[in-house]
């Protein structure tokens, strides 16, 4: 890191390459390499995230070479009851079920049958993944996890992240428990439980006046400076190995499905980094041999207030154009989402699709599967919700087939959204009073 010093994000991964000799070499398990996500150029694992000869996005490259799939399934089922479990799937150090961290993940995967029965879906065919169950209740701290690994492993000091709230709260518990100093941006405008969520863990947080692409370009120039030397940002320049994170996702529903794959999966958009990602973590399950190969669909969902994904698919364009987002569902609100033009291609080569739903039906959907099944999501879980919902109605999403939406985040974080959810009676502390309001049974 030291020769990277006041460059820009390109020629800091050129930078990095061309020193790769004194780069320490780090032991993450079955990762081998990072390799360009455009034109395949592999280089060593390092914290960089840029390819040097294309400027296209790196990922993990792995050698799986050495698994028997009897054996694999058998350690996995034997490991612990969080993302560990699937450690030898990941870009991490063989013993880290043993390093203080926060074990998030193996969450519920509810089966949704009243849920179902709403939607009109067959009965037992509707699941939720209910990631709200996290340390800090919601999916990011399976990402983070894994880029709190990358940033011991190069030897960074300071933990930061852009945020549009649930990751600083992730990054910030993650931190705390590894004893490491965290510093983290977030647009100044995010819900107040996101704030305190992120505030409490006792590190720096800092709201930036802009939107998260603001936050995001800012962040890129700190890590250029000698102001944020040292500093593992995990959506930044740990990107590569904070993805792989959202893998586990697909890991643990394909497990908790008995080892078989869901036909149908919907996956929130923010930054599209998660969808691509569960799609990867499916491939590579049936590439082991852990699931039979058939075909699956991931569509993804997004709010109409940030919706440049859906609005790409749905006009049949491979670029993303970006907007400026203006949505209550803030934690997807990415109006430049990086893997945009990926989970296009996700979408149309598995033969899903990407639709979005208003503030209004997002917060319908929150109440509906509330009210069903005793789940409370944010709003990125009402966007999940309200998506399946359109593309039933729409014909889009077939009733018949094993449907899995994830559920990202708690909706304690998002209290706003359901805002005027409340008595439904003030009575005096009698019986009297009790029949009048119509409450009898
Ligand atoms: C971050 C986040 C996502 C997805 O983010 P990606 O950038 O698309 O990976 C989904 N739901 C919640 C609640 C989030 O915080
Ligand atoms: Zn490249």
């Amino acid at each position: 890191m030291r020769k990277m010093r006041r460059k820009g994000l390109a020629s800091m991964a050129v930078q990095t390459v061309a020193t790769s000799t004194d780069t320490p070499s780090v032991d993450l398990g079955p990762a081998a390499a990072l390799s360009c996500r455009e034109c395949g150029h592999r280089v060593p694992l390092g914290p960089v995230f840029a390819c040097e000869e294309c400027f296209g996005p790196l990922e993990i490259a792995y050698d799986f070479s050495g698994y028997d799939t009897e054996e694999l399934r058998k350690r996995i089922e034997a490991g612990p009851a969080n993302i560990w479990r699937y450690a030898p799937l990941l870009p991490v150090p063989a013993d880290v079920a043993g390093k203080p961290n926060l074990n998030p993940g193996w969450t519920k995967l509810v089966q949704a049958d009243h849920l179902a029965a709403e939607l009109g879906v067959d009965a037992g065919r509707l699941f939720v993944k209910d990631d709200s169950g996290n340390p800090t209740h919601s999916f990011k701290d399976r990402v983070v996890a894994q880029a709190l690994e990358a940033a011991r492993a190069f030897g960074f000091t300071t933990l930061s992240c852009s945020s549009t709230g649930n990751l600083a709260g992730a990054v910030g518990a993650a931190a705390a428990r590894a004893g490491l100093r965290s510093c983290v941006f977030i647009p100044h405008d995010l819900e107040q439980g996101k704030v305190v969520m992120a505030a409490i863990y006792g590190g720096e947080l800092v709201g930036i006046e802009g939107n998260y692409d603001d936050v995001n370009r800012f962040c890129s120039e700190l890590i250029g400076d000698p102001a944020g030397e040292g500093w593992g940002f995990v959506n930044v320049n740990l990107r590569p190995y904070y993805a792989e994170g959202s893998k586990t996702l697909a890991y643990e529903i394909c497990e908790q499905l008995g080892w078989r794959l869901p036909d149908q999966i919907v996956v929130p958009i923010a930054s599209g980094s998660q969808l691509t990602k569960v799609d990867k973590g499916l491939r590579e399950l049936i590439a082991l041999g852990l699931v039979e190969d058939k075909p699956y669909k991931i569509f993804g969902a997004q709010a109409e207030g940030c919706s440049p994904v859906s609005t790409a698919f749905k006009a049949g364009h491979d670029v993303v154009r970006p907007q400026k987002p203006d949505t209550i569902a803030k934690s997807l609100a990415i109006g430049n989402p990086a893997d945009g033009p990926y989970v296009l291609d996700i979408a149309r080569r598995t033969g899903g699709a990407v639709e979005d739903v208003t503030d209004a039906q997002i917060v319908d959907a929150i109440k509906l599967l509330a009210r069903t099944e005793g789940i409370f999501a944010e709003t990125a879980g009402g966007v999940t919700v309200g998506v399946t919902k359109k593309l039933i109605e729409a014909g889009v999403l077939d009733p018949a087939k094993t449907t899995v939406v994830l559920n990202t985040g708690d909706g304690l974080k998002t209290l706003d959204a359901v805002a005027g959810t409340g008595l439904t009676a003030t009575i005096r502390p009698t019986l009297d009073s009790f029949r009048e309001a119509g409450l009898a049974s």
